[in-house]
């Protein structure tokens, strides 16, 4: 039996599983040119990854159309001769030749005009990827081969990796890489996943299928248990089951304190299947719609039908606001379908709203289906990241000249949509009172927001001890936030990680933060504090914490124990 220590936890949770050391595949690029007696195996080779990828596909195809349309790209006879001439004519091997064609497919169907085809090259390269895997012996998904009950154990996950996690086997992860705020994490979070991140060596301690107990809440792991403590452990996920079930009671009561006071406790969402979750945590509304999921779990750009559909749906299943915030790519959020240029610091580089302004196609599709969802609920648009004026006016800009054409065509939208912006630059702390008079409400992203105020990276692990909401230019700019927004009659919320944190509800509710908005899954626990607690005394509380000049004596005056 081993026991590890971890100082920072990320998603709350005990979980017990086998270890499923997560390998992503490793493909080497391949040039060898060959002999003209090593043709007629390397076609077969080739020939055997194509039966191979039919047989895979055959089956994947039953459950997901997009896998029909990777059936027929392998059947594809152009490729197979494409890939069969450059191993006759050009002696390339099986993989140079596979490359090859694929890169002039590729070629071919980005050129094209019509946008549905140009979309097909993320196809191609799928296809090509999976039969290259099925080459080089590498597993092409590696999530294959779970069985039974599982703790996924890897170097890194992105967001992408998270949203394709198999929640039939996997009951929580840890990982070598990564901050408590990186968006891995987050999504954790949101799919009620006890998550460690940032595990120092546990690549190399821990072997697959080992016995592990995790615990998110303590921060330890346990491996290879003895019975006695693998007894203890499921007694306590037993005790957290029966704490979950006392929490539901809560679901239908408000979030009013011991003194009457009332908050607006919201959910932050990726997609439906989170708003169904966290509709079954009995919040107010949506908070924070994390557009840009909708843009990674996907091929291409999503239309503006497809778009339509979704918000639609979300603005359909909730009775309370839906705020959708726009396109936040880029620092750790990729998109496998549109290439970015490598940057030196991505969180300080070509992302969220200065994307949204550059692509200004992208932008409008996007701003045109949010607008067409407002007819069907409270929908609500937020920009991110906005660091200026001149960038809000230019979005404000967009979106009126969507509003119009929508006008133009006939198309109903609510007219007097809200319109607002996250607070999470330091710049916009610093005009935080300019920008009050130009929105209908603000949300304050502390993840951003922290890591930018304290020049922090918030996935990075050798830094994490110094990444801190509570320091107090945090806690005071988000006092500046707050007063500034009632100065101008706006609703303040919050959507950043620390609206979420238990250590954190007094001193928000106290600093008089309208909205709370975090991961379903830690939503009846801040209710449960939030009615325990009394609005004038978290007042006088608040108060004194702002006025404190270090983290330490900020916990002091909180009561945490750190
Ligand atoms: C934030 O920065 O606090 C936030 C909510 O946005 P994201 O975590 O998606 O960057
Ligand atoms: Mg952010």
């Amino acid at each position: 039996m081993l026991a590890i220590n971890v100082e920072r936890t990320t998603s709350r949770g005990i979980a017990i599983g086998r270890a499923f050391l997560l390998e992503k595949p490793q493909l080497k690029k391949v040039f060898d040119t060959i002999s003209e007696q090593e043709i007629p195996t390397q076609i077969k080779r080739y020939e055997e990854a194509v039966t191979c990828a039919e047989l895979e596909l055959g089956k994947l195809a039953e459950t997901n159309e997009i896998f029909g349309a990777h059936l027929e790209m392998v059947k594809d006879i152009a490729l197979y001769q494409g890939v069969v001439e450059k191993i006759r004519a050009g002696r390339q091997c099986a993989e140079a030749a596979l490359d090859a064609t694929a890169a002039e497919f590729l070629f071919i169907f980005e050129s094209m005009e019509d946008e549905y085809m140009r979309e097909r090259a993320s196809d191609i390269r799928d296809v090509s990827h999976r039969l290259m895997c099925l080459l080089q012996g590498v597993k092409h998904n590696p999530f294959e081969g779970m069985t039974g009950e599982v703790i996924l154990i890897a170097r890194d996950l992105t967001p992408s990796d998270t949203v394709a996690l198999d929640l039939t086997h996997i009951k929580g992860f840890i990982t070598q890489e990564g901050g408590i705020t990186s968006h891995v994490s987050i999504l954790a979070k949101g799919l009620g996943l006890p998550a460690l991140v940032g595990v120092e060596e546990i690549l190399s301690m821990v072997k697959q299928d080992d016995m592990v107990i995790m615990d998110a809440h303590a921060g330890s792991i346990i491996l290879q248990p003895e019975e006695d403590i693998l007894k203890q452990y499921h007694d306590k996920i037993e005790e957290q089951r029966k704490h979950q079930e006392a929490l539901a009671q809560l679901k239908s009561l408000p979030a009013v304190t011991r003194d009457g006071k009332t908050v607006q406790l919201c959910a932050n969402v990726g997609g439906i299947k989170d708003i169904k979750k966290a509709l079954e945590y009995g919040m107010d509304g949506i908070g924070l719609f994390r557009s840009e999921f909708l843009y990674m779990d996907n091929s291409h750009f999503p239309t503006e039908e497809e778009q339509l559909l979704v918000y639609k749906e979300a603005a359909q299943l909730c009775s309370g606001e839906i705020t959708i915030r726009t396109l936040d790519i880029g620092g750790d959020k990729a998109l496998s379908y549109y290439e970015f240029e490598v940057e030196e610091n991505p969180f300080l580089g070509w992302r969220a709203i200065r994307i949204s302004l550059e692509l200004k196609e992208v932008f409008k599709t996007q701003l045109r289906a949010i607008l067409r969802a407002s007819a069907y609920g409270e929908v609500r648009i937020m920009f991110p990241m906005i660091i200026s004026l001149e960038e809000l006016y230019d979005a404000k800009e967009v979106l009126e000249e969507c509003k119009k054409e929508l006008q133009q065509e006939n198309i109903d939208y609510n007219k007097a949509i809200e319109v607002g912006m996250m607070i999470e630059t330091p710049a916009s702390i610093l005009l935080v009172e300019d920008f009050a008079r130009e929105v209908d409400f603000f949300s304050i992203g502390t993840n951003d927001l922290t890591q930018y105020l304290l020049a922090v990276d918030r996935g990075n692990k050798k830094i994490s001890h110094l990444y801190n909401s509570f320091h107090p230019a945090v806690i005071r700019s988000i006092k500046r936030v707050i007063d500034a927004g009632h100065q101008n009659s706006i609703k303040v919320g919050m959507c950043g990680e620390f609206a979420g944190d238990e250590n954190a509800v007094k001193l928000l509710l106290g600093m008089g933060l309208d909205e709370f908005s975090m991961s379903a899954s830690v939503l009846l626990n801040v209710k449960e504090i939030l009615r325990s607690l009394s609005y004038e005394e978290a007042k006088e509380i608040a108060e004194r914490a702002c006025q404190m000049q270090t983290s330490s004596q900020i916990y002091a005056v909180l009561g945490i124990h750190r």
